[in-house]
């Protein structure tokens, strides 16, 4: 064993695991320290990893990890208590090489990568907390742990330990997360026969689709649920921001349960067992939570970083990336032999460079303003699926006369005025 280590990285989901992949790749001395029993043990994701960050990692990584579907269906769903609007997109492009992106179950994806960073030279110690940074005369210098003489150091601590990353906070990085800038999501696994999926989901053996549900899913809040299939099982679960979680006094299990039971979700479900129940914090401050990302001897990567894109549901890919920018950025480090600030803040340009945070920028008013104007969740929504039962309900009246009044109920309701305000603030916020 080595007693300082050129780099610690801690917590070995995809962030973790990336940086600790990439850095050990490139011959630095690693020690990755997950507090789990083994690394996915305690990670919670709806199931969707992105291939393009990972093939940059593992090139053509998908015949071997251990993966569920190929998504090749994306569908989109704005729900009323009975009614359904539907759009998305399928395309037989994503069934074959090099594929889009695949549902994954991170109990075994987390692991499997994880082992690809051991062989790369990584060690990987499971079952350690980091309980906080050590920190002399300004610079982090290694971790303190819970074992007995838990003591490590190296030139680079790496924060990979999630969401509301207690390390960070430690360090003075960002504040205690404020309701509005983190989501409470529950999920359950259902285990149900391939053929029935296959059936139900209008898919082939090597097919996944995902839909992603507005509305009603959330009882109108700000929020969204999901459904994604693995190969002999299901993701369902439900999440809204935290804030919006205690304004309307919901109970996260509550959400789960009308969400199972919704006539229109309900088909899927019928005859599956119930195999897991999680529940997670997901950090969608976006670009404005972005907490400081490098100091003397430390970075921060993934959730710790609040890098998710809530809008897009993107985060793992986000994390992995992170992961990759910041080794490069020690890798340069080490061959400087500076591990300050102004050294390891090469990783903070090269993130802000990248379409992480260009995308975070482009979204840095959007759960703002829909958290601030619930009429986009609450009233717009519902109108949809009532504009659609008019519009497809044949009853003798015009074409032309049931536009009419579609219109007259959205902007009778609001007033044109209103409605144009709405439909530009959305706009700009999204844009
Ligand atoms: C319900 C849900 C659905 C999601 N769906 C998607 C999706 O479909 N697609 C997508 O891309 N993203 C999704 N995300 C987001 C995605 O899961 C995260 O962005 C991603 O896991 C972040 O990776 P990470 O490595 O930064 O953090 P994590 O995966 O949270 O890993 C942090 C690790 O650090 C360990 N750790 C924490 N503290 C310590 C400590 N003190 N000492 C030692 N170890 C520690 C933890 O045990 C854990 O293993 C979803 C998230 C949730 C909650």
């Amino acid at each position: 064993m080595y007693e300082k280590f050129d780099v610690i990285v801690v917590g070995a989901g995809p962030a973790g695991t990336a940086c600790a992949f990439t850095c050990a790749k490139n011959g630095l001395n690693v020690l990755q320290i997950e507090r789990g029993e083994y690394p996915g043990s305690k990670n919670v994701m709806g199931g969707v990893l992105y291939r393009k960050q990972m093939e940059e990692l593992i090139p053509e990584f998908w015949k071997e990890a251990p993966l569920e579907r190929p998504v090749i269906e994306q569908r989109f769903w704005v729900m009323d208590p009975e009614s359904v609007v539907q759009f998305g997109y399928k395309g037989l492009e994503w069934a074959v090489e090099p594929y889009n992106n695949f549902t994954v179950l991170r109990a075994q994806f987390d692991q499997w990568f994880a082992k690809k960073a051991v062989e790369a030279g990584s060690l990987l110690i499971n079952e350690t907390v980091v309980t906080e940074c050590i920190v002399e005369n300004g610079k982090v210098v290694g971790v303190r742990t819970d074992r007995p003489d838990g003591e490590v150091y190296a030139d680079v601590v790496v924060l990979a330990d999630g969401v509301n990353s207690l390390l960070a906070k430690q360090l003075g990085f960002h504040k205690e997360f404020r309701p509005d800038e983190v989501a409470l999501t529950v999920m359950e696994v259902i285990n149900l026969p391939k053929d029935r999926i296959n059936e139900r989901f209008n898919l082939e053996d090597n097919q996944g689709c995902t839909i992603e549900i507005f509305g009603d899913s959330t009882k109108g809040n700000l929020g969204t649920a999901f459904l994604y299939t693995n190969k002999e099982s299901l993701n369902i679960g439900v999440g809204t921001t935290l804030s919006s979680m205690i304004k309307a006094r919901l109970k996260p299990y509550e959400l789960l349960d009308y969400l199972k039971n919704h006539p229109m979700v309900k088909p899927y479900l019928a005859g599956g067992e119930s195999a897991e129940y999680l529940a997670h914090l997901i950090p969608e401050g976006g670009y404005r939570s972005v907490p400081k990302v490098a100091g003397n001897g430390v970075v921060v990567i993934g959730d710790a970083a609040q890098l998710v894109n809530a809008i897009h549901r993107e985060g793992s890919n986000m994390a992995m990336h992170s992961g990759k920018l910041a080794a490069e950025a020690i890798i340069r480090a080490k061959q400087r032999e500076d591990f300050s600030e102004a050294s390891l803040n090469s990783y903070r340009e090269a993130l802000f460079d990248s379409f992480i945070i260009k995308d975070l920028e482009k979204y840095k008013d959007a759960t703002h303003t829909f958290e601030k104007y619930p009429q986009y969740f609450n009233d717009y929504l519902p109108m949809m699926n009532k504009a659609m039962s008019k519009f497809f309900t044949v009853d003798g009246t015009s074409k032309r006369e049931k536009q009419k009044q579609i219109i007259k109920s959205i902007t009778g309701e609001k007033g044109t005025f209103r409605v144009l305000q709405d439909l530009y603030r959305a706009w700009k916020a999204v844009k």
